[in-house]
């Protein structure tokens, strides 16, 4: 399909910001999915990645017993989702170290995203969401602190990251370039202090983003960022695309939701903040390729508490990955 900038255009300008797209997927919630049995998935060998392929938009792929879902879309932009899921199947052991901590309702909030864009736009982003509980499998750390020598948590995850490999593959092939998003939440700070604001993580370190724009506003500080060929696409300067008033963060703001970095919250402040995890180094474009990553760390209270709230939130951030798209990247828009 071709969706001109026209059409996104016309779309963003009729559908108001706060319009609340309800959830209507009548499908049940993770936790009350039954997952099929199969008496015969107790293998050591799986059939090669992609066998499920090719992938069609507007279809949804599983992976092996539904730990792992794709859908495949036709817009410029990826959503991934790696520790909103609830699944805890006995025939995988529980992890032993690294963090294990659900990002509550970001599955919900991701697929909310997806709907709200499928509304808007008609077409549909890439959407890859881990069902495995974070206790089985952390779909955001390199394959041995993700699945800790399990053979199905680890087939998980290859699934996981082949999927984002299919989706960037695409884009790149349609539009030349494009967007990953990796949602998280994040909770109260150790010392009991909950931030409000959204942590959006380029790669760069909070004491970097405290860095005055002077300072940090060099090829070098670009070239270690998640967004790096987004930089080199635009017409802005690199501290523009990351805290300007055409960053993700200051439009996100604009739009209601408080955001580092941004024109009115330039760095963290020597708080607390996540640059960007395994998912973000490996699908963004700081070692090559023309996808540029974000993540995403939201706070629960007022976005991710409800369908209330993470709907008005998805309205807000599909508003605003339209305008960063079509300012940083708009002369990929149509394929
Ligand atoms: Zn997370």
């Amino acid at each position: 399909m071709t969706f001109s900038r026209q059409r996104w255009l016309f779309l963003i300008i009729i559908f108001p910001v706060t319009v609340i797209i309800g959830c209507e997927d009548s499908e049940k919630t993770p936790d009350e999915t039954v997952v099929p049995q199969d008496t015969t998935t107790k293998q050591d060998t799986f059939p090669s990645l992609g066998y499920d392929g090719p992938y069609y938009p507007d279809s949804v792929y599983y992976g092996r017993e539904k730990y792992v879902e794709y859908y495949a879309g036709d817009l410029p932009i990826i959503l991934s989702a790696p520790h909103g899921g609830r699944l805890t199947p006995d025939e995988i052991p529980d992890r032993t170290y690294g963090t294990t901590v659900t990002d509550d309702n970001t599955y919900e909030l991701t697929k909310t995203v997806m709907d709200t864009m499928v509304a808007r736009f008609g077409g549909r982003p890439h959407v890859i969401l881990c069902r495995l509980k974070r206790t089985k499998l952390d779909a955001n750390r390199d394959s041995v602190e993700a699945a800790q020598d399990d053979k199905y948590a680890l087939r998980a995850w290859q699934e996981y990251h082949h999927y984002i490999g299919i989706a960037k593959k695409k884009i790149e092939t349609d539009y030349g370039s494009g967007l990953f998003f990796d949602m998280h939440g994040h909770g109260r700070n150790p010392d009991g202090f909950y931030d409000l604001r959204n942590w959006l993580g380029y790669l760069l370190s909070g004491s970097e983003l405290d860095l005055s724009d002077a300072v940090l506003n060099t090829n070098n500080f670009k070239n270690e960022t998640s967004i790096r060929a987004l930089v080199d696409s635009s017409s802005s300067s690199f501290i523009e695309v990351l805290r300007g008033a055409n960053s993700f963060g200051a439009i996100l703001d604009s739009l209601g939701f408080k955001s580092v970095p941004s024109v009115n919250d330039p760095g963290p402040g020597g708080m607390r903040y996540f640059s960007g995890g395994y998912n973000t180094v490996r699908h963004g474009s700081k070692n090559g390729g023309m996808i540029s990553a974000i993540q995403v760390e939201a706070p629960k209270p007022g976005i991710r508490e409800n369908q209330t709230t993470w709907s008005k939130y998805s309205s807000a951030f599909v508003s605003t990955i339209y305008i960063y798209y079509t300012r940083h990247l708009k002369r990929n828009l149509s394929n």
